[in-house]
């Protein structure tokens, strides 16, 4: 748990942040970054939560009445006035009155990446000198780089999802469907986290669709399967895939795998600060472009992660973004022929001063499992 202390501070490092950036105040609905902020878990409901934290002057979280206690509960000795509305008050009203007496309410707004256009709306209608822009230009400065508590949080995760990876041998396979399996996978990854957030299970053909759903379809021996899951604990998420084959591989599929193992492994050992997000990229499609897959690689290397699954830094061509020691993102690069059969291999990694530190830690050697 993240303490009192280091929540005040970063509270005070937003502040500078904005100040930075000549923004004049932060509005946070429920999201990753005002947990960060603050510890509050704001539900995301109709009801108006919102975070106004201005550069310079008093900051408050606007809450419903209902949920004061809930949020001061989160807060916990934490310095921040919560300021509760009734159910007939205008929170809106209470938000412009919070920054008219920071001077910040015909300033630049940062608003939340993910708070919802019905508040959003309702704010541009009552402040209509203000200017608005992504909360994210100012909070990625603070969350991109993780600390030492947040590295062994993620770590942490990364350890629970790796148990579920070793129990995929153990289940069956040939003749379930995704849907099926998926379930079981689900039921794994409870056992270890707080919260199960996803499992892809991509069988045969519905393996080359990188975001595939588990669905019915019954897995086959022959089938390669692209096993992509998740989920949270302590607030940080776990994100991790292993491809199988259902007995014997369909034909191809092992030199593919072969160019994708050999590309993972190339785009970790690219990690190092001061290393642009883009080169890690690079590192990996050049080995799968070399195979001649160049087109078959349809999606970014990876995604940084944290108290959200996808979060800064992307590691996608054009991000000349320098990697720094605590950024921690996914190495995920894919290879998908549609219609036949895709593969992926995905670890979290974190940069250190000496390179790349991967948090999974399970083998990446293709899988198989009885067919
Ligand atoms: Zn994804
Ligand atoms: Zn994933
Ligand atoms: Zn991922």
């Amino acid at each position: 748990m993240t303490t009192t202390t280091a929540r005040g501070e970063r509270l005070a490092r937003a502040r500078k942040e904005l100040e930075a950036r000549g923004l004049d105040a932060l509005l946070l609905g429920p999201s990753a970054d005002l947990r960060y902020l603050t510890g509050h878990q704001a539900p995301p409901l109709e009801r108006l939560t919102l975070l106004v934290l201005p550069a310079v002057g008093e900051a408050r979280l606007v809450v419903p009445a209902l949920e004061a206690p809930l949020a001061r509960d989160h807060l916990g000795d934490l310095d921040l006035e919560v300021a509760a509305w009734q159910e007939t008050d205008d929170p809106v009203a209470l938000v412009r009155a919070t920054l008219e007496a920071a001077g910040a309410a015909d300033g630049r707004l940062g608003v939340g990446d993910q708070l919802w256009s019905t508040f959003l709306l309702r704010l541009q209608a009552a402040l209509p000198a203000a200017g608005f822009v992504a909360a994210s230009t100012v909070t990625r400065q603070l969350r991109m780089r993780k600390d030492p508590g947040e590295v062994e949080a993620l770590a942490r995760v990364a350890a629970a999802i790796d148990r579920v990876v070793d129990g995929l041998e153990g289940l069956r396979w040939a003749g379930r469907t995704e849907l099926e399996v998926a379930g079981d996978i689900q039921a794994a990854i409870r056992d270890g986290h707080d919260e199960a957030c996803f499992a892809i299970v991509g069988s045969g053909r519905n393996g080359a669709s990188p975001h595939h759903v588990a669905t019915g379809r019954v897995i086959r021996p022959g089938d390669a399967v692209v096993v992509d899951i998740g989920g949270r604990l302590d607030g940080y998420c776990s994100d991790t895939t292993r491809t199988l084959v259902v007995g014997e591989p369909p034909p191809g599929f092992l030199e593919l795998y072969a160019v994708l193992h050999q590309a993972q492994l190339a785009g970790c050992a690219a990690v190092a600060p001061g290393v642009p997000a883009e080169a890690v990229d690079a590192a990996c499609r050049q080995v799968i472009a070399a195979a001649g897959h160049g087109e078959h690689f349809i999606h970014r290397t990876g995604h940084g992660i944290g108290l959200e699954e996808h979060e800064h830094p992307y590691l996608v061509a054009g991000n000349r973004e320098p990697l720094e020691p605590g950024m921690a993102f996914s190495v995920e690069p894919g290879i998908y022929l549609p219609g036949r059969f895709g593969a992926r291999i995905e670890d979290i990694v974190v940069c250190t001063d000496q390179g790349g530190r991967r948090l999974n830690t399970t083998s990446r050697d293709l899988r198989v499992v009885d067919g």
